[in-house]
């Protein structure tokens, strides 16, 4: 059993908390705005007034948040957990940004000693809240080793991928499927359903050939079922999408599946769909091919 500080209590954090204090860790939470006294998911969590007094003393200390400013303000900025931090926790954050805010936090904590591990995750609400995640790791070995029990609390399966920053990558790498599987979606359905086929019929087929994948099957009911209620937020989808394509010019690789979603993306976002599920892109491919998918 460790003592955990937990910061970032959004769609997913939450849920990592529930799993974490269901494993039997000691979690202390804190969040930027005030989350409900009731929540469900935070049963068992200690509250703290302050993310210093949340920290002190904790042999982890994991944030789940937004995007890279969240972590230079949370994280990077003077007087934040790089500065702050004790030196005997272990630091792992969870959130999905940009490998060189990731380093830059890596260079931070190591200026001071403190073990860091870059662990962002596959999955989402759902998988949270069961514990069923799939953190990809980077950082030093025995680093990773000595949290193997935090990170096994919330997730299905656990991947070391090398050195510092390496987890970063491997999501970025990730979510370039995420969002072709996404727009691949859209505009097969769009198709079929302008060429007359029952789009039941046709989830029916994805469903079981060699192309299926998860994301065919619950995205794809939900969209016949006109349902996008959000998971994972469409503004998170054009921060990642954004993230795919900056790291692959950063590496001077060719992306251009990923420019295409990316613009179906912003499209989404100025039709005022960002607070709504990433598969909310697929309206706009719908509209553009002058049909409604839902039943
Ligand atoms: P979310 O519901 O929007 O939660 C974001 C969290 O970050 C909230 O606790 C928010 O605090 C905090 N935050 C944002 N800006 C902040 C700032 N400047 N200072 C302090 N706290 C700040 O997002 P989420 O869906 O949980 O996603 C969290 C991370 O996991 C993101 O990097 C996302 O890309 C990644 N992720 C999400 C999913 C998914 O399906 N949702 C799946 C895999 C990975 P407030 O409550 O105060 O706004």
């Amino acid at each position: 059993m460790s003592t955990i500080a937990f910061t970032g209590l959004g769609t997913m954090g939450r849920g990592m908390v529930a799993n974490l204090v269901r494993a039997g860790h000691q979690v202390t939470v804190w969040n930027r705005s005030p989350v409900a006294s009731d929540d469900a998911q935070l049963i068992g969590a200690q509250r703290a007034a302050s993310l210093p007094e949340a920290v002190a003393g904790a042999d982890f200390v994991l944030y789940c948040l937004a995007d890279d400013e969240a972590v230079q303000q949370v994280v990077l900025a003077p007087g934040g957990l790089a500065e702050s931090v004790d030196t005997g926790s272990i630091v792992i954050d969870l959130s999905t940004i940009s490998p060189g805010q990731s380093a830059a936090e890596a260079e931070a904590f190591a200026a001071r000693g403190v073990r860091f591990l870059d662990a962002p995750v596959f999955g989402s609400k759902g998988e949270a809240a069961a514990g069923g995640l799939w953190v990809v790791a980077g950082g030093d070995r025995e680093t990773f080793d000595a949290s193997r029990d935090v990170l096994d609390a919330i997730s299905e399966t656990v991947h070391y991928m090398g050195g510092s920053g390496n987890g970063a990558k491997m999501k970025l790498v990730g979510n370039l499927i995420v969002a072709a599987q996404l727009e691949a979606l859209g505009e097969s359905l769009s198709l079929a359903k302008k060429a007359g086929l029952d789009l039941d019929d046709v989830l029916g087929v994805l469903k079981v050939t060699d192309f299926r994948s998860p994301i065919f099957d619950g995205v794809g009911s939900a969209v016949v079922a006109g349902d996008y209620s959000p998971s994972f937020a469409l503004k998170l989808m054009l921060k990642d999408g954004r993230l795919v394509k900056q790291f692959a010019q950063d590496l001077e690789v060719k992306v251009p599946g990923t420019e295409a979603t990316v613009t179906t993306i912003e499209r989404a976002v100025e039709s005022g769909w960002g607070e709504e599920n990433a598969s909310a892109l697929i309206k706009v491919l719908a509209a553009d091919a002058g049909v409604d998918l839902a039943r």
